[in-house]
Parts: C-alpha cells; structure tokens; sequence
C-alpha cells in the first residue's frame, strides 16, 4: 500500500524530502505558509497547501493525523517547529521525524514524543569530512556512538581477491554487505565473489574496525 507523507516547511531541507519522496512515487502533501514556496514544490507534490503548521485547525481540516509520516521541516523558528510537533503528537500522528536546530531544540523535541529528530547540517558535515580525511571513504552513515556503515573504494591492494581470500570478518571484525560495480549492486555478496579494483564495498562495523579495514586492509 503507498504510503501518505506530509512535510511542513519547505525550505532547502524540507523542499528535498518533499521531492525526493514524491520521484520514490509517494503521495506527498507540502505544507508552507509563504506563497511562493508552496508554488514551487506543485509540481513536485501531490498537493502543495499554504498553511501555519501550529494552526491546529488547519491542521485538522487536511486531515494531517491519517498521514503516515509527517516531516517537520520549519528552519530557524524553533517556536514554531515545537509547537507543530506538539499539535502532530496530540493528533496521534504516529512517525512525527523533526529537523531540530539546535541541542537545546533537539532536547524539547525529545520530551515531546517527536519518534526521529534529524540534524542534516552536522550529519553532512560528518559525512564531508570522512571524505576529506580518506579518498577511500566515499559516504559514511552513523548508527550509534560506536558502529556505522561506509562506502569505501576498493583499491588495487584487494583487486581480483575473493572475500574468502580477504578472510575480512576474522582478520578486520567488520562485514561486507554490498558490492557496487557501475550501475550493478550485489546485495549479498558469496564468499566466492571477487572484488576489483574501483569497486565500491559497503561495510558495516565498529568505527576502530572500519578505521584498521580502510587503512590496512584497502
Ligand atoms: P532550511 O534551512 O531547510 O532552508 P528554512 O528556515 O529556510 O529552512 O525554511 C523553513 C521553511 O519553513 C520556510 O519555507 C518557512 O516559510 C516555513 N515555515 C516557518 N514557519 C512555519 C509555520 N509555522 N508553518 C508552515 N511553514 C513554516
């Protein structure tokens, strides 16, 4: 069954779920109460409605608490961005994610029953930087303190070995859950499956094991 999501506030963030979703083939209702935003997200929404995101009755006529997912995208005014989420949880919309601005936003929005609070500045800027420090690390994404997954160039070091051969598991402590070739992906690579050179491996692990893997074993 397709899923119904609805973004309030469609600046730079909140505009690119909102397209994203909709090219994925969703059915997305895009929330702003400037004009010209709304305006540009109609052809990339199924509907685009000017609308106060903390106007809980406006919020109620488009029927925001059946939506599966509602993303509070609203930037700088932190008033308004708690507000909405406070109205959203008391609806009962069950996936509340929210953009949050700062550590002290992020802990109201805890306290609130926001279910995902995101921070794509500083996820960004993580995930810039590990490029910058290792031409081996194409993307990185956290998934606690101490493990994450990486997108790492397979070098001429490991070219034309199988993972068997490589023996990563044992000797690095991390798994391989993907191979990229060009516009090719394993998902679920064999033991028997070769690795060349420019292959793009997706690797989960401890950061300490994905560091020793990226350094030694690439
Ligand atoms: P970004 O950093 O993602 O570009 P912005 O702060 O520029 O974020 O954009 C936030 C958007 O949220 C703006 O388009 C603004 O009009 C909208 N917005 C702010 N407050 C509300 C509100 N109460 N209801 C709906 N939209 C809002």
């Amino acid at each position: 069954m397709r899923k119904q999501f609805a973004v309030i506030g469609l600046g730079r963030f909140g505009s690119s779920v909102c397209r994203e979703l909709y090219k994925l083939g969703h059915d997305v209702l895009a929330i702003d109460m400037n004009e010209e935003k709304v305006n540009n997200l109609t052809q990339f929404s199924t509907h685009s409605v000017i609308a106060n995101g903390t106007d809980e009755n406006a919020l109620q006529s488009l029927g925001i608490r059946n939506f599966d997912f509602v993303n509070v995208a609203i930037g700088d005014n932190i008033q308004s961005s708690i507000l909405c989420t406070l109205i959203l949880k008391e609806m009962g919309v069950t996936n509340v994610w929210v953009k949050a601005q700062n550590y002290y936003h992020h802990r109201v929005l805890e306290k609130i029953g926001a279910d995902r609070i995101v921070h794509p500045e500083q996820d960004m800027g993580i995930r810039i930087a590990q490029h910058i420090v290792s031409e081996k690390i194409i993307d990185y994404i956290e998934l606690s303190d101490e493990y994450s997954i990486v997108e790492l160039i397979a070098t001429e070091k490991v070219s034309g070995k199988s993972l068997a051969q490589l023996d990563i598991r044992a000797k690095f402590g991390c798994t391989i859950l993907a191979i990229k070739r060009d516009k090719d992906i394993n998902i679920s690579p064999f033991p028997s499956s070769l690795i060349e050179e420019k292959d793009i491996l997706i690797v989960i692990g401890h950061k300490n094991d994905l560091k020793r893997f990226e350094e030694e074993g690439l």
